[in-house]
């Protein structure tokens, strides 16, 4: 069974389009979807992230 009450529903402040997820993921607190999570912005640059857009670009 899926808990609802622990997800959150918001709109990435990136792009603005609306998503649901986990309140514990990283992306829920800082209201980004999973695309804009994934491309960090560059002032934030964190370490992990960048391995999933190279897999893509490989094909
Ligand atoms: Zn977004």
């Amino acid at each position: 069974m899926t808990d609802f009450t622990q997800y959150r529903w918001y709109r990435c402040h990136v792009c603005h389009e609306p998503c649901i997820n986990h309140v514990d993921e990283s992306r829920t607190q800082d209201t980004e979807c999973a695309d804009c999570y994934a491309i960090p912005a560059l002032e934030q640059a964190p370490e992990l992230g960048s391995d999933d857009r190279q897999v893509q670009s490989a094909e």
